[in-house]
């Protein structure tokens, strides 16, 4: 598919490719931000994904790309959270919020940047600032992109 030469579907106008700005979303503490989320744009300003798969794509892709230093979850039923680096237990309340940003690259599309806001822990014996649990990141970033879409006024699919 051409991304040049496609067609709205509610308008049948011309769509082209234009970066939105700002384009934000929150889920469970986390926020994703995108200040040029590449997308299809006709004349009467509908909007829609690249192509279908964009969403998974993208998600994809960050999977693989996000990197930050985090501590470790420990217990089963009851969780306690743990510096990566010497092991001993995070405070149970976040020491504030740290953005972390990553170029991704995605077929088609001019890398963009994303933006995850993420509650940080600090270590209280070696000081070393983390998110507690990477997994924990990554379970809420759908949510938090579908949010962010949904603002967009980017229809799922
Ligand atoms: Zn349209
Ligand atoms: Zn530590």
């Amino acid at each position: 598919m051409n991304a040049a030469t496609a067609t709205c579907r509610r308008c049948k106008s011309e769509m082209h490719l234009e970066p939105l700005s700002g384009v934000t979303g929150d889920d469970g503490g986390i926020t994703v931000s995108f200040p040029r989320l590449p997308a299809l744009v006709c004349g009467q300003g509908h909007r829609r994904f690249v192509r279908p798969e964009f969403p998974v794509q993208l998600l994809k892709r960050l999977s693989s790309t996000v990197q930050m230093p985090a501590g470790e979850a420990r217990g089963v039923v009851f969780k306690s959270y743990h510096c990566g680096s010497c092991g001993t237990k995070l405070a149970g309340a976040a020491a504030g919020s740290k953005t972390f940003e990553f170029d991704v690259g995605l077929e088609g599309v001019d890398p963009f940047r994303v933006a995850l806001m993420v509650p940080v822990y600090t270590c209280p014996s070696c000081g070393r600032e983390q998110v507690r649990s990477l997994a924990e990141v990554a379970d809420r970033t759908p949510a938090a992109m579908a949010r962010a879409f949904q603002s967009a006024e980017i229809p799922p699919g």
